[in-house]
């Protein structure tokens, strides 16, 4: 009799041990779920970058400019939120300078430059071709809306002036 009362103890403390585990198990799986879930969440709100960037390290240099000096004034450049692809293409007609593909397309900045044109433009045109091919992608801003996105390229490009129309941008897009 008292074996029997003290394995039936023994069986009922079993279970209870059995089914804490089990639920210790619910709960550690639950809050697993909720940490992840929370986590993407912060992840996709705060720190969400574009899914591929891909940029051509001889227009990388340019891309960065565009970058800093904009950021620099204050300005949050809305890249594409799943591509940011700025490349050369080999083929283009040759009185195009870039196309900018990703215009009007939130979530893509797709920028393309032809590299049989790039080879003969100074720095300073180099400049001009890339900060307006960005422009009109990022920003969505048209030919004529401000001196930048003056076609064809003008004659006699200096730094100055260059310099001096990305900061007319800069006013622009603030
Ligand atoms: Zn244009």
């Amino acid at each position: 009799m008292q074996n029997n009362t003290i394995a039936n103890t023994i069986q009922m403390k079993f279970r209870a041990t059995k089914y804490s585990l089990m639920i210790i198990g619910y709960l550690g799986i639950a809050l697993m779920f909720v940490l992840l879930i929370g986590r993407g969440r912060v992840i996709y709100q705060e720190y969400k970058e574009p899914d591929v960037i891909a940029i051509n390290s001889l227009l990388g240099p340019y891309v960065l400019e565009y970058k800093v000096l904009l950021e620099g004034k204050g300005v949050d450049i809305p890249w594409g939120s799943d591509l940011v692809r700025i490349k050369f293409g080999m083929t283009m007609p040759s009185r195009v300078l870039g196309i900018a593909w990703g215009m009007n397309i939130d979530n893509v900045t797709f920028v393309e430059i032809n590299f049989n044109s790039w080879r003969f433009l100074t720095h300073q045109q180099k400049r001009l071709v890339m900060f307006h091919e960005l422009t009109h992608d990022v920003f969505n801003v048209k030919h004529f809306d401000i001196v930048l996105m003056n076609t064809p390229m003008p004659e006699n490009i200096t730094k100055q002036k260059v310099d001096l129309w990305i900061e007319e941008l800069i006013e622009y897009v603030k």
